[in-house]
């Protein structure tokens, strides 16, 4: 039994390293560069099983050299691997990530691939896994239809569901009731309500916005400040640790991992946000996404 299933994809992350992330037309030296897994769902799921979680990941790859990179690292990981499927006509996912090693702040150009092609008929037994876990983990990166599916049956089954809506894009009514935990960064909360967060008062806004729209709890990341909560009773803000961070790419996915690994320990709400709080710190030590998620030796 996998207490924690996800559903998202694997991409090969490209990541550059350098003193600034350039301009349109502009040309930099660089310093770094590393080659390396990303995409949120398995960064996610890379998270949960660092820190000992159970997970099963739920995605498609191409039978290529990132396919390779893919199912080694997934193994490494100790992730369950039988729910990827493996297509030989598809290309497995890359993305071109622009690090500015000064603040750790990126952009990011994501290529799906093979996932993009995601059917609801072509995962059954991807399904009476999803109904075996306790919960279910997934973002914006697979087809909206097989997300929502997903979410539905996990709800079905007694799952606590979490969406954490990345990249922001534009979701039915039908999504909010299928969802325990909404989990945007503040660019996604504003998305998604229109409110501008740049304190507090503004998270708490715009979670209140959201809760009326159905979604029963959420979790707005506030990068280096932070996170806020709301259940529409309970408001929790929490400042984010202290650290040097040098990429701070995949911190919203360590976020979530680690915040999925406390709900399936049976935490308080308070512990689940602390523990998330704190991976998601150390992952922005790291250069990389998936290889930066810490252990969880790491959070003592
Ligand atoms: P995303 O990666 O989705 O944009 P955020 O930038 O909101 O998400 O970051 C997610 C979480 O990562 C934050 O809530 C915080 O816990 C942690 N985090 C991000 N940046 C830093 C930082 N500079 N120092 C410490 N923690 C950070």
């Amino acid at each position: 039994m996998n207490d924690i299933s996800v559903l998202g994809i694997f991409v090969a992350d490209i990541s550059f390293s350098g003193l600034k992330i350039p301009a349109v037309g502009e040309t930099i030296l660089g310093d770094k560069y590393n080659i390396g897994p990303g995409g949120k769902g398995c960064n996610q799921a890379i998270a949960i099983a660092r820190l000992g979680g159970k997970v099963n990941f739920i995605s498609k790859i191409g039978k290529d050299s990132y396919g390779d990179l893919a199912l080694n690292t997934l193994k490494k990981n100790k992730i369950n691997t039988e729910n990827i499927i493996q297509d030989q006509n598809l290309q497995t996912g890359v993305a071109g990530i622009l690090v500015d090693k000064n603040s750790g702040k990126n952009a990011i150009n994501v290529i799906v691939g093979a996932p993009s092609t995601f059917k609801i008929n072509e995962i059954s037994n991807q399904i009476n896994f999803i109904k075996r876990s306790k919960i279910f983990l997934t973002q914006l990166e697979v087809p909206k239809d097989v997300t929502l599916h997903c979410l539905k049956i996990a709800k079905e089954s007694g799952c606590l569901t979490i969406l954490n809506p990345a990249p922001a894009s534009k979701i039915t009514k039908e999504f909010f009731s299928n969802i325990d935990y909404f989990t945007p960064n503040e660019t996604e909360a504003e998305f998604y309500t229109g409110i501008k967060i740049t304190n507090e008062k503004e998270a708490k806004q715009a979670a209140d916005k959201l809760i009326s729209l159905g979604i029963k709890k959420i979790v707005i990341t506030l990068g280096e400040k932070g996170l806020f909560y709301s259940d529409g009773k309970k408001n929790i803000y929490l400042k984010a640790i202290s650290v040097k961070a040098i990429d701070t790419t995949g911190a919203g996915d360590a976020f979530n991992g680690g915040f999925a690994f406390g709900l399936s320990k049976d935490k308080s709400i308070e512990d689940c946000l602390e523990i998330a709080n704190k991976v998601a710190g150390l992952s922005t030590t790291k250069l990389g996404a998936g290889d930066a998620m810490p252990y969880y030796d790491d959070l003592t």
